[in-house]
């Protein structure tokens, strides 16, 4: 099925499939449903089975592995209570940081995706219902400790306008906070959406002079990086927005040093930060998509290593329960780890015992060398004593 915007909803729609692909592939999007927009679909070399952005919008069979959880990060235990009533659609995670999941609907399906849950039949939306708009600014008003809200989904710019504007239109009188992300994989999957959408540019260039705006959007692979893409970054960047890319490391899709390599020069050469790689998250399905964790950060080591000092700025981090979680380095049998944001201030550096098969940060439990960072600091002491 294709929509009228030429976005693709059904397996019979992918035509560079194979008909008898197309039909054993609907016990996958039975499941996990499927969306790609046509002219991003175009991206794909259909003469290539392992063509990296084939691999990471078609359905593949591996998803139907059972592991792996709904929620990894455990983000729907975070949400904020106002009057005693939890809120739906919101995280505050972090003190300065206040997350509201503002649409359920994304431009496109990524197959790794994080937040599957959003898309499984039966399951309930977790958006943020219009009503609660206002509690959700009086909670922001109150706790003068929020400096950024993250308005996330599913997909930021797929909300609708008027949501988006009534919590603009909040925020904008908000003096505490300075800074609103939108996470949005739009500019990506469907420039288009964007470019032919009078109101949506309007809006956003109004929103812009209300805060500093970051668009937190997400390029898996340097393909992706087309004109189309770069017209709407160019768009951002005359309203004064910064465009950041963070992106998930995935197994056939930019798991190799000079994939990687050339995303981030596109990245710098075009005016985007590269902000964070993910270790892919341990959500169901995923599990095929996923990078050993020690196997991913030499990737990323050596696919910063020739770029110069302002196109390193990624880091390579697991967006754990407890905190994200920064790897730092691999050597000599050891990995060192930092809380980069922590829920609960524990013991920031961490250092554990090499684990070559480890998928996820709770793989290292019981491999601690050093745990209490202060310990070492006092050893050091110590010795320099
Ligand atoms: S854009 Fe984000 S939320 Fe949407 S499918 Fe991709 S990873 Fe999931």
């Amino acid at each position: 099925m294709k929509s009228p915007n030429g976005t693709i909803t059904s397996i019979d729609g992918i035509l560079g499939l194979s008909p008898i692909d197309r039909r054993e592939l609907i016990k996958v999007t039975d499941r996990f449903p499927l969306k790609v927009p046509a002219e991003y679909l175009s991206l794909i070399n259909w003469n290539d089975p392992d063509d990296p952005i084939r691999r990471y919008v078609i359905p593949s069979f591996d998803e139907l592995e059972v592991d792996g959880k709904l929620d990894p990060s455990d983000e729907a235990s975070n949400r904020i209570s106002v009057d005693g009533r939890k809120i739906y659609g919101t995280q505050h995670k972090y003190g300065s940081t206040l997350l509201i999941l503002v649409s359920e609907i994304c431009a496109g399906f990524c197959r790794p995706c994080f937040r599957k849950r959003f898309f499984l039949t039966g399951m309930q939306p977790e958006v943020i219902k219009d009503e609660d708009i206002p509690k959700v600014l009086e909670y922001t008003r109150e706790h003068t400790e929020i400096e950024d809200v993250l308005l996330t989904g599913g997909d930021a710019l797929m909300a609708p306008i008027s949501r988006l504007d009534a919590i603009m239109r909040g925020l904008g009188d908000i003096e505490h906070v300075g800074v609103v992300r939108f996470g949005t994989r739009v500019p990506v999957y469907n420039p288009l959406y964007i470019l032919n959408n009078p109101e949506l540019i309007g809006k956003l260039e109004e929103w812009s002079n209300k805060k500093q705006i970051y668009i937190m959007t997400h390029y898996v692979h340097p393909k992706e990086i087309r004109p189309s893409s770069l017209e709407v970054v160019d768009l951002f960047n005359d309203f004064g927005m910064k465009v950041f890319s963070q992106a998930p490391m995935i197994r056939g899709v930019n798991d190799d040093k000079d994939v990687l390599h050339e995303l981030f020069k596109k990245l710098y050469f075009n005016g985007i930060t590269a902000h964070y790689i993910f270790v892919c998250r341990p959500a169901k399905g995923n599990s095929a998509y996923a990078v050993p964790v020690e196997e991913g950060y030499n990737i990323f080591e050596q696919a910063q290593d020739p770029t110069s000092g302002i196109g390193k700025h990624a880091r390579y981090v697991m967006s754990h329960r407890t905190g994200k979680i920064q790897v730092l380095g691999v050597q000599d049998g050891l990995v060192f780890m930092k809380y980069h944001r922590e829920k609960t201030p524990e013991e920031k550096i961490m250092v554990f015992k090499s684990n070559p098969s480890a998928m996820w940060f709770d793989h290292y439990k019981g491999r601690e060398i050093i745990l209490p960072y202060r310990t070492l600091a006092s050893m050091v002491n110590l010795k320099a004593g």
